[in-house]
């Protein structure tokens, strides 16, 4: 079995580390991450400018780790098309530091990585962590190593992706697993206004996450202590609202 590695965090992260080390030792990993600091970077591709992949083993039992200059999407394509020979059976993206819950996906590099094994027809996981700060990651890779084995099991195959987020509680602290749908978040105080030493105005995008609590959502089951695993589709119509605009009489022609 042949897994390939990405994250958001950059490849010196600690989430990654300890992703690559849980899978290790039931495939060959292939870790292709980002050289920097990718966060809230979404699904961004880099076409401007070339790309670098250099070398880099996290000696965590991985067959081979490379930097890549560019973004989460950037790195499962090139591991895709030129870095990993042979057939990938699985991309999983994380351990991000931080949540990915509710509206979050839109924004995560996290789960774009996932995204774009999916839109490459492999079958892919997002893996979050609930916290910025101490998150950890041990409990998110012991659930990880679960859930790919339970993927395998399932025979699951394809264009389809997961979204995963773990709360930060010690393994044993942990409820329990919920399959649930994507919730609302929105973020309050969202820019910060400053000034830079030369006296000129800044803006610093960042805010407060504000959760609908929902037990039918992820943000609203990660936050009582479970699991949440959200399955991903990359069609993104609007069927309800496909259906009502299909009665509309729009003529160009008169
Ligand atoms: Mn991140």
């Amino acid at each position: 079995m042949r897994i390939v590695i990405t994250n958001d965090d950059g490849i010196e992260a600690k989430g990654i580390k300890a992703l690559t080390a849980a899978l290790s030792d039931m495939a060959d990993v292939y870790v292709v991450a980002p050289w920097e600091q990718q966060s809230a970077g979404s699904h961004s591709t880099t076409l401007h400018k070339p790309l670098r992949a250099d070398e880099f083993p996290l000696n965590v039992g991985e067959k081979k780790a490379y930097r890549v200059s560019g973004t989460p999407a950037d790195c499962v394509l090139l591991a895709v098309d030129v870095l990993v020979k042979g057939k990938i059976d699985l991309v999983l993206s994380g351990i991000n530091q931080g949540p990915n819950l509710g509206d979050d996906v839109i924004y995560s590099g996290t789960v774009a990585g996932a995204r774009e094994g999916a839109l490459n027809g492999i079958t892919s996981i997002a893996f979050s962590i609930d916290a910025f700060e101490n998150p950890r990651y041990e409990s998110a890779a012991l659930f990880a190593k679960i859930f790919v084995k339970k993927i395998i099991e399932e025979k699951i195959k394809g264009e389809i992706y997961f979204n995963v987020n773990v709360p930060n509680l010690q393994w044993k602290s942990i409820k329990g697993v919920k399959f649930v749908r994507q919730g609302k978040r929105r973020y309050v105080d969202r820019v910060m206004i400053g000034k830079d030493p030369f006296g000129k105005v800044y803006y610093w995008i960042g805010g407060k996450p504000v959760d609908s609590e929902n037990d039918e959502t992820d943000n609203g089951v990660v936050h009582k202590g479970y699991i949440s695993i959200t399955p991903m589709k990359i069609d993104m119509t609007d069927y309800d609202m496909l259906k009502r605009i299909s009665q509309w009489d729009i003529d160009i022609k008169r």
